[in-house]
Order: C-alpha cells, then sequence, then structure tokens
C-alpha cells in the first residue's frame, strides 16, 4: 500500500451524479441525495428531535466521500438553532479532492454556504487524522483517513448516532465485513442509533450481534426498506492503560500555566470549543520563554517508514497549517531542505520514493533534498497573542497550585493544563524534561525579500525585511537561557553552508542573539494528556515491572493535563496537542488515533520505566512490611 492514500477514479453521470469506478457505484443521486441523507440518515437516527436539550451530541459515518451527509447534518443543526456542540467523525480510505467534491456539492445551491465553509477547508488527504473546528457554528469535523478496517479500531470516541454509507455492501466488503460492527459498538454511547440504507441481511445480524436492536422502516424513494438500530447492550469497557480517554467529568473552567506556546495552543483550542480559558505566566510578558523569537518555522519532519510516529508527525503539522491559516503573523513559505549526511541522504531518498505528502507540498530536489511547499514562517510575538485570544490572562505572577483540588492561586477550576516548558518537572519530577539550549540570531532592516527558508539541521529564514537564522540545541544546566559567542559563530559557521546568498548583507548586519530553554524528552515525542498519579500507577501497574500486562486504567490526578517537552517544535505540535487536550477535557473526539495518544501520554513514561525496572523520581515504592 504506498502512504498516500488513493484518490477515488470517478465517472460523472449527466445528470451530475459521481460514481466511484473502483466500487462501481454511487456516492448518492445527484437528484435526491440530499432528500435520502435526511431521511435514512438523519431521521432514521431520529434526528433532529433527538438533539433537544443536549450539550454535545455525536455522529459518527463511515465514508465521508463528498461530505454531503456532513453537510445536511451542519444544516439540519444550524435550523434545529442547539445550543451544545455537535460532533461529526467520519471515516475515509479514498479522499475526494476538494474539486471533484465541489462539482458534486454544486447540485445542491441551497447548502451552498456551508458547502463554502467546508471546501474553502477541505481536508488535506494524507493518512492520518484531520480535526476541524467551525466554532461559530458550534460544530467540529473529525476525519480519520485511512482503510476503516485499520482505523475505526484506533480511534477513541463515543457516537450518540451512526451513519453507515460505505456503498452498497455487496460491492464493498470492507465496509460491512463481520469484524465492524463490536468496533461500532465499542465506540457508541448509550441509546446510540444507527440509520443506513440497506437491509442486508449479514449487516443486521452483524448490527444485532453486536448489541443493536434491530428494525426494517420504509425505504427512500425506489428502495422498498433501510435499517434502523439502536444500542440495547453496550459493549464491555477496554482497560484505558495510558489515561487517554475523555475525563470522567466534563470541564467548562480551565486553567492554562504557562503563557508560551504550549498554553496558546491549549487556549485556543479550549476557547473554540467553549471553554473559559485563564492563563497564568509568570513572566510580564506571554512567549517571553522559549517561544519568544522573533521568527520561528513549522515544517514537516518525514521519516522514511509508515509508522504511528510517523503519521503523527504529519498530523501534528498539516493542523499546525490549518490552526495558524489567516492569524496574525503567519506567512506561507517554501523550504528548501538539503540532507545533512548519508543517512539522512537515505532517508530523504525513501521518503520521496513513498511520499506521504502530495505534490503540493514535497517534491525531490535535484541536488538529493526536499523542497517542502505550503509550510509557514510565524512570528511569535503576533501568532502567541492570536491565539490566547478569548483567554483571561494573569501575568507576572507566579501561579501557585494545588493539582488535587484542582486550584491556582486558590481559585477552583475544573481542569489545569500544566504548559510550563522546564518548570514541569518542578509539578511532576518524574516527568525528567532534559533542558537544551536553543539560539537563534535575528537581524531586521535588510533588503526585503519574499518569504524562504532553507533547512539542513539548521536553518535560515527569510521574510520581507528580517531574517533570523540558528539553532543550536546544546545540553544545558539549569533554567536560565544564557547566549554565548560561541553559540552564534555556530550559527554563523551554518548560515554559510544554508545561504551563502544572503549570508553576507545578514551577518554585517545589527544582528541580535537570543536563547531559549527546550524541555525535551528523552524519545523526542511531546507530553500530552492527562497527568497520572504516579504513586497509585506505581502500585496498579506494579506487575508490569515482572512482564506482566495489566489491563486497568490509569489512575489520574483528576483534571489535571500537561503539553510539553515540545523541544525544538514547538510551534509544530502546540495546535495537535491543543486539539487532544481540548477532547480530552470537554469530552469530544480524538483527534488522533490511539496508537498515537499512547505514544504520547505522559503515562508511557510510567509504564517504560516499570517495564525496565527504573526508579521513578517522586513516586514512593509500595510499602514494604517491616
Ligand atoms: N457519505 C458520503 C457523502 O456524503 O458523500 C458518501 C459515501 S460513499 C457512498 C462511500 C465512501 O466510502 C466513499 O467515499 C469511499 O471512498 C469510502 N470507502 C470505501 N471503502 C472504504 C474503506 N475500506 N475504508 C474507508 N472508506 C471507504
Amino acid at each position: 500500500m504506498p502512504r498516500l492514500p488513493i484518490p477515488p477514479d470517478l465517472e460523472w453521470r449527466e445528470d451530475g451524479t459521481p460514481v466511484a469506478r473502483g466500487h462501481d457505484d454511487v456516492y448518492f443521486s445527484a437528484s435526491d441525495g440530499l432528500a435520502e441523507a435526511r431521511a435514512v440518515f438523519l431521521a432514521g437516527c431520529g434526528l433532529p428531535e433527538r438533539w433537544k436539550g443536549q450539550e454535545r451530541f455525536t455522529i459518527a459515518e463511515t465514508g465521508f466521500g463528498t461530505g454531503l451527509n456532513f453537510l445536511a447534518a451542519w444544516d439540519a443543526w444550524r435550523a434545529f438553532g442547539a445550543e451544545g456542540w455537535l460532533e461529526f467523525v467520519s471515516f475515509e480510505a479514498h479522499p475526494m479532492r476538494a474539486e471533484d467534491a465541489m462539482r458534486a456539492l454544486s447540485a445542491w445551491p441551497e447548502l451552498e454556504a456551508l458547502s463554502g465553509l467546508l471546501l474553502a477547508r477541505w481536508p488535506h488527504s494524507a493518512k492520518g487524522v484531520r480535526r476541524l473546528v467551525w466554532p461559530k457554528h458550534r460544530i467540529g469535523l473529525t476525519l480519520h483517513i485511512g482503510d476503516v478496517r485499520e482505523t475505526l479500531p484506533d480511534a477513541v470516541f463515543a457516537a450518540d448516532a451512526w451513519f453507515l454509507d460505505g456503498f452498497s455492501p455487496a460491492k464493498n466488503e470492507a465496509m460491512w465485513g463481520d469484524g465492524i460492527y463490536p468496533e461500532i459498538a465499542k465506540r457508541s454511547a448509550t441509546g446510540a442509533q444507527v440509520g443506513t440504507f440497506t437491509v442486508a441481511g449479514h449487516v443486521r445480524r452483524g448490527l444485532a450481534s453486536a448489541g443493536f436492536a434491530v428494525a426494517k422502516a420504509p425505504g427512500f424513494g425506489k428502495k422498498r426498506e433501510r435499517l434502523e438500530a439502536t444500542l440495547e447492550t453496550a459493549a464491555p469497557a477496554v482497560a484505558d492503560r495510558y489515561a487517554v480517554g475523555p475525563a470522567a467529568r466534563r470541564a467548562r473552567k480551565v486553567a492554562i500555566i504557562g503563557g508560551g506556546i504550549a498554553g496558546a495552543g491549549a487556549a485556543r483550542a479550549l476557547i473554540q470549543g467553549g471553554a473559559e480559558v485563564t492563563v497564568f505566566e509568570r513572566a510580564p510578558e506571554l512567549a517571553s520563554g522559549a517561544s519568544g523569537n522573533a521568527m520561528a518555522l513549522v515544517m514537516p519532519r518525514l521519516d522514511a517508514g509508515d509508522t504511528v510516529q510517523a503519521r503523527l508527525l504529519i498530523d501534528a503539522y498539516v493542523l499546525a497549517r490549518d490552526a495558524y491559516w489567516g492569524l496574525n503573523g503567519v506567512t506561507e513559505t517554501s523550504v528548501w531542505q538539503m540532507p545533512r549526511d548519508d543517512r539522512e541522504r537515505d532517508r530523504f531518498a525513501k521518503v520521496l520514493a513513498d511520499p506521504p505528502l502530495p505534490l503540493e507540498d514535497l517534491e525531490a530536489l535535484s541536488s538529493g533534498g526536499c523542497l517542502h511547499k505550503r509550510a509557514v514562517i510565524v512570528r511569535p510575538p503576533l501568532l502567541v497573542p492570536a491565539l490566547f485570544s478569548g483567554a483571561r490572562i494573569r501575568r507576572g505572577i507566579d501561579a501557585v497550585y494545588d493539582l488535587p483540588s484542582c486550584e491556582v492561586n486558590g481559585e477552583p477550576f475544573d481542569a489545569i493544563v500544566l504548559a510550563s516548558g522546564m518548570a514541569l518537572n518542578g509539578a511532576a519530577p518524574w516527568l525528567s524534561l532534559e533542558p537544551r539550549l536553543g539560539q537563534v540570531e535575528y537581524a531586521d532592516g535588510l533588503s526585503p525579500r519574499a518569504p524562504s527558508a532553507q533547512a539542513a539541521g539548521h536553518y535560515a529564514l527569510a521574510d520581507g525585511s528580517a531574517r533570523l537564522w540558528g539553532a543550536t540545541f546544546e545540553a544545558h544546566e539549569g533554567d536560565e537561557a544564557v547566549v554565548s559567542a560561541a553559540a552564534r559563530a555556530a550559527n554563523a559557521e551554518a548560515l554559510r553552508g544554508l545561504s551563502p546568498a544572503w549570508m553576507g548583507e545578514a551577518l554585517g548586519a545589527d544582528v541580535t542573539s537570543r536563547a531559549g530553554v527546550r524541555a525535551t524528552t528523552p524519545d523526542r515525542l511531546p507530553l500530552i494528556g492527562a497527568l497520572p498519579d504516579v504513586a497509585a500507577a506505581r502500585q496498579v501497574f506494579d506487575g508490569v515491572r515482572t512482564g506482566r500486562k495489566v489491563e486497568a486504567d490509569a489512575p489520574r490526578v483528576e483534571g489535571v493535563y500537561v503539553a510539553g517537552g515540545f523541544g525544538a517544535r514547538g510551534f509544530t505540535w502546540a495546535p495537535w496537542a491543543g486539539e487532544i487536550l481540548a477532547a480530552q477535557i470537554l469530552g469530544g473526539p480524538a483527534p488522533a488515533p490511539v496508537s498515537a495518544l499512547e505514544a504520547i501520554s505522559p503515562m508511557r513514561l510510567i509504564l517504560r520505566r516499570l517495564k525496565r525496572g527504573e526508579a521513578l523520581p517522586g513516586s514512593s515504592p509500595p510499602t514494604q512490611p517491616v
């Protein structure tokens, strides 16, 4: 299987109906597809009536296609005037190109306003999970791209309604095989309802054996019958060993400790999701620590294999790009990336032979490098405050927090997000974040240049009259950031290799050095998720030390979350981290697969150390009989 999903091979009927040649089936009929969506899926799931009084409602769909069902739900949601929040989770193996979706959706002028909003941000086609929100409409879309047999078992959400729409079962065994029904049941909330156009015997039996009461209903149009099903017997709960599921209680009032990019990413996602956010920043200004450089580069890190880590790096990058789009201090750029050594040259060759991103994003350079298109230069002093907009900001005061009682400076909150860089070690020493010193050089007032970026370990950025180059990434002691002449010389040396074209001018200008301490983790993946109660976890998972797989929920410090360990990629991780935390805190669908959530969970550090028989700082060992 290639890493990039294969777009559908489409044929268009005269009336405008799209047909997928691969499956020899229609997406919907152009004459009455919208009416069918309303009758089979919305009414079939008891909507809109079931929205009444709901604070949050989740619809899941198999087969996103053109997004017509999503738009039909959105349109009905808007017309219903519901007060709450609608989440739509969908699965798609062959994402349509935006222009094809536009052509298909043009059959419904009445949906034009909403289809315009969707098409303007048409989800990127890379394998992984896309997350888009329209906060004014109180609606979120979580789209899992990949084969549903792989992506559904790895998804985290609880649906109140299911639209089963994966072509005709006779023509698409993959969507309707026996394995899918238990996965649907596991992701169904109490009383979940299913709507579908098919009454195929194996679909009815599959749903019934997974705990649904199944009934036939009069079909739409020429079809005699359709199916409705309601969950009667809930699937057994699965242990949440990494504390990646949503919180036991939904939060409204959230404190964020830290006014850097990690806090900003969390603030933005939480505010968009309807939370009331207060930010506590010790310094007199926001983004005054490691996130405070004059410019920063957001570019992808591409791994050679199609692994969990490779996919989450792409998910985070795509989400950051989308989240920043149109905000203050954000400029699109191309990045010319050259391999640093032979190993990297090999990696680039592998990546380019089976690219995870399409040609609009990634091209091979004849020199053996990668050209990243549509990457982003950000200006943190403008962007970070923009991300915090809508939050209450408490600057220049120390946040004294009591985690077990979820209080900051005596004020109670429903949840606390710890996003304080290296200071996270103070709250939870076992996180063992390591400081790295990163220094960059900045000059302004130079001859204007179009945005551009060069990278090879170090990077050099030009945007208008400004230039920035660096960065160092040195082992460091303590929290104090100190600039050094040695780092400036190392950065100048790197610039010589990166951008001889503007080096002379930049080095001759008035150059300012700036250093920041970057909190890093040993596995170079960030820490995003619920804070486990380390002492309790140590007890519950003690068996792990002797090789047992303990099936239990990870004990949490209720209401407390972590966003940190972002290393040198803070601006890439932060928006994705924010969406993940917002889902956990506000109780929405996770915008990442379980495998990724586990790979970034703080709990991984505890399980890993127990497995290796290592000590956990800050946890007392189980009491020994004296
Ligand atoms: N609900 C869609 C709409 O509103 O336009 C129409 C869905 S169309 C009937 C079925 C969709 O299922 C197609 O987009 C197809 O690419 C997708 N699909 C087919 N097999 C799949 C699989 N194994 N995993 C995920 N998606 C699949």
